[in-house]
């Protein structure tokens, strides 16, 4: 169903890109043809975030053809969660969904999340039956959730989808959360309103290979966990409990060889042992409180959580400089 330009779309489809120049023809045809014959409109935005690859001519050269294709390039790699928020602000459809190109969540769904949100939520999110990921990755994933859910009293499930849809007044109380460090699954999480998850079946990706490795993945459940550290302020705490551990060890050990067998000097063992016990602590401590500095100062400087390039067949534009494909 094609939709004039000055037309508000029933539903935005909001989908993150970062080199994904395999998946994107196949994603585009398969979503096409999973809700063009359904009677409301929609619109695709892409929102480029600094692919290397051809992702970016193969999407304007969609935008070219299809007025409901648009672009939002951005100026490099800002991160999943910044190109979402991009999206998301331009999204002017009255339902926003989420979903990433790879075909790892079917296309042929999105019909049920429309349906469903229709019913009178706010929210409708996915849980994931079965992760077709490596053992390594449900493993890691599995022990990031439980640990996020203890450490932030979230309700988070473990096999959350990406796939969402939410409706306008949901994705704007979204926008008002002004934080750098955007921890989007939590964010949703604790914006509130009517929600309900669906169940979807996961799929190995289209093509491709992941953009989080386990690196990447370490690296967001600490920001999610303590919103922001710098490695070598972690290193300090690293470094703080390891001296903790070491020095109790150490000090049961003389304690104990003075105690049973009377040897060691008098006064030294428990000296050195306090005195490696509490310089570790502070450090330890110090890099604790260095991490939310840390956090503070990435916070403070209030930086721009995007940076927009161009954008292409983008209609409702916010005052960003739009620089049409022709
Ligand atoms: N992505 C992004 N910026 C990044 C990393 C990833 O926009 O810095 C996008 C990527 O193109 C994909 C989605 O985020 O659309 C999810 O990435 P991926 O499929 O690699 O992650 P996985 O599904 O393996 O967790
Ligand atoms: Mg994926």
């Amino acid at each position: 169903m094609t939709s004039t330009c000055e037309d508000i779309p029933d539903l935005s489809l909001v989908v993150p890109l970062y080199d994904e120049q395999e998946c994107i023809v196949e994603f585009i045809s398969q979503v096409r043809l999973s809700i063009d014959h359904l009677p409301f409109t929609y619109e695709f935005i892409f929102v480029d975030d600094g692919s290397q690859d051809q992702t970016v001519p193969i999407v304007i050269d969609h935008c070219e053809k299809d007025s409901r294709i648009a672009l939002i390039q951005l100026t490099r790699n800002f991160g999943k969660e910044a190109a979402l928020t991009a999206g998301i602000s331009h999204a002017k459809g009255q339902y926003v969904l989420i979903m990433d190109p790879d075909l790892q969540d079917p296309p042929e769904r999105i019909v049920d999340f429309y349906n469903k949100i229709q019913e009178g939520y706010d929210l409708v999110f996915s849980t994931r039956l079965e992760k077709s990921d490596s053992l390594l990755r449900k493993l890691t994933s599995q022990l990031f959730w439980k640990s996020l859910n203890v450490v932030t009293g979230l309700k988070i499930p473990a096999n959350l989808g990406v796939m969402r849809i939410f409706s306008h007044k949901f994705a704007q109380e979204f926008l008002r959360y002004p934080e750098r460090v955007r921890f989007i699954e939590g964010l949703f999480m604790s914006i509130g309103m009517k929600r309900t998850a669906i169940e979807i079946e996961n799929r190995p990706r289209f093509a491709g290979v992941s953009k989080f490795t386990l690196k990447r993945r370490f690296k967001l459940a600490t920001n999610a966990m303590l919103a922001f550290s710098d490695l070598p302020l972690r290193f300090v705490a690293s470094l703080g409990l390891v001296g903790v551990l070491a020095s109790s060890f150490f000090g049961i050990f003389f304690v104990l060889r003075k105690m049973l067998f009377n040897e060691g000097l008098l006064g030294w063992t428990s000296t050195v042992t306090m005195i490696i016990f509490f310089g570790s602590l502070q450090l330890l401590v110090l890099g604790l409180i260095g991490n939310y500095i840390g956090r503070i100062y990435t916070e403070i400087k209030a930086r721009p959580i995007y940076s927009i390039y161009h954008t292409f067949n983008l209609k409702h534009d916010k005052g960003e400089k739009n620089v049409d494909a022709s």
